[in-house]
């Protein structure tokens, strides 16, 4: 499998490079240059087989031999040692619950697969890769997760003041040795603008040897697919489940996009986006517009400029399908309102983001006939318990893993939202 740059697919590199490369030249993408296929047989097969079985089959297509069975199995095995429940919330609707990983977000797969992969090709090289990472909540701690330790790898995380979780903030600023937390006066687009120059600039360059782990490296955003066949496998129904995805840099949703394509039976793919939603707009009248990320409860999905709308724009050009995909957009009021509601109906408690992707199912349902569907429980909701608490009344039990971050030593560094200081402070 060779990987082509969306700017100019003439130029091709492997797996191996695109992982280690991260972005392609000129901050553009890399995509795979053919996508392999599932048969029907095989995926009749799915309710069968081991979740590991499954990941392998998926992504060793893109990876062929590059990485031997054995160790790609290895990596698969340690990245997905968690539970993927599909839990039902109401009749004909489902969570597929991705937040069991070691920091309570869907992100802990994606991270901790690249984080096998760059550990696999970077050993017996002299230079350490510095991964140099904007996170808009949940990125930076599943990163400093998954790399956390490693004598190959050093982390670099950039995240928003203020405008991260506190479980999400002490995720990022907790691990310290090979990680360290920066933290800007500014938005997720200004952290992301900062990454992007330091990337570009040669003085830094000579000094790293860049990597960047937002979903845009391959390692990651592949790896993603696995989520929806692993929800496919425990789907209880005949017919194909629509699905939404709660979006912000659209890493999932794209991920979602070529799994479909593969030929795993999903209906109509919904990109379930707050009031951040130059995608829905996208779909809607043709034009990508970016805007000024707007602050809203599903802090992990205030993005303005999506750094995967690339590659869902190259996926969708093919698709003559114009049900394959929609999108829907709702306010913090109304993800509120959601969370609530459903907790007083079902008893079900949904993080913020989470809600968003459950009201673009609903929307979805009361324009079509059947249905039935489910959407991605992408955070914990006690990873919000500020915002969640209040609403359904009751105090939400924190699952282990984040409650022991509390008793851990804070260690963050302040920059104003300038490249200037970024590069004093990797400089000096
Ligand atoms: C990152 C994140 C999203 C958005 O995912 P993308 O792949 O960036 O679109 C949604 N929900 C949560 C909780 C996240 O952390």
């Amino acid at each position: 499998m060779k990987y082509f740059s969306l700017n100019d697919p003439h130029l091709k590199v492997s797996f191996r490079e695109a992982v280690i490369l991260g972005q392609a030249p000129g901050k553009s993408l890399y995509f795979p240059d053919q996508i392999p296929l599932i048969t029907a047989a095989w995926l009749e097969s799915l309710k069968s087989r081991s979740k590991e079985e499954i990941a392998l089959k998926i992504i060793q297509p893109y990876i062929e031999d590059e990485i031997p069975k054995s160790d790609l199995l290895n990596i698969i095995s340690e990245t997905i040692n968690f539970d993927f429940p599909l839990v039902k919330v109401e009749e004909n609707i489902y969570c597929l619950e991705l937040f069991h990983g070691p920091t309570c977000a869907f992100k802990d797969v994606g991270a901790r697969f690249l984080s096998g992969c760059l550990n696999y090709f970077s050993k017996g090289q002299d230079k350490k890769i510095t991964i140099l990472v904007a996170t808009s909540g949940d990125t930076g701690g599943a990163v400093a997760d998954a790399f956390y330790g490693s004598e190959n790898v050093d982390v670099i995380i950039l995240y928003p003041a203020g405008k991260v979780s506190h479980w999400q903030e002490l995720q990022l600023t907790t691990y310290g040795k090979n990680v360290r937390a920066i933290c800007v006066e500014g938005s997720f687009d200004d952290c992301q603008a900062l990454v992007k120059e330091a990337f570009s600039d040669p003085v830094l360059k000579k000094k790293y040897s860049f990597n960047s782990a937002n979903s845009i490296n391959i390692a990651r955003w592949l790896s993603q697919q696995f989520y929806y066949f692993f929800a496919l496998k425990q789907w209880p129904f005949d017919m194909a489940p629509d699905v939404s995805v709660p979006s912000g840099n659209l890493g999932n949703l794209a991920a979602g996009m070529l799994a479909k394509k593969s030929g795993s039976n999903i209906d109509t793919l919904i990109a379930a986006c707050n009031e951040n939603d130059v995608l829905v707009d996208y779909l809607e009248c043709g034009e990508y517009i970016m805007k000024k990320a707007i602050p809203t409860v599903s802090n992990a999905m205030d993005v303005g400029a999506p750094s995967n709308f690339p590659r869902v724009i190259e996926l969708l050009k093919k698709d003559k399908n114009h049900r394959s995909l929609t999108g829907y957009s709702f306010t913090s009021d109304e993800t509120k309102k959601a969370i609530h509601d459903v907790y007083q109906q079902t008893k079900y408690t949904m993080d913020p983001h989470s809600a968003v992707g459950y009201l673009a199912l609903k929307k979805h349902f009361s324009h079509h006939s059947k249905k039935a569907g489910f959407f991605l429980g992408t955070a914990h909701p006690a990873k919000f318990f500020d915002i969640v608490n209040p609403l359904v009344g009751e105090y939400l039990e924190v699952p282990t893993q984040i409650q022991s971050l509390q008793k851990k030593q804070v260690k963050k560094e302040n920059i104003p939202a300038r490249y200037d200081a970024l590069k004093e402070l990797l400089t000096g």
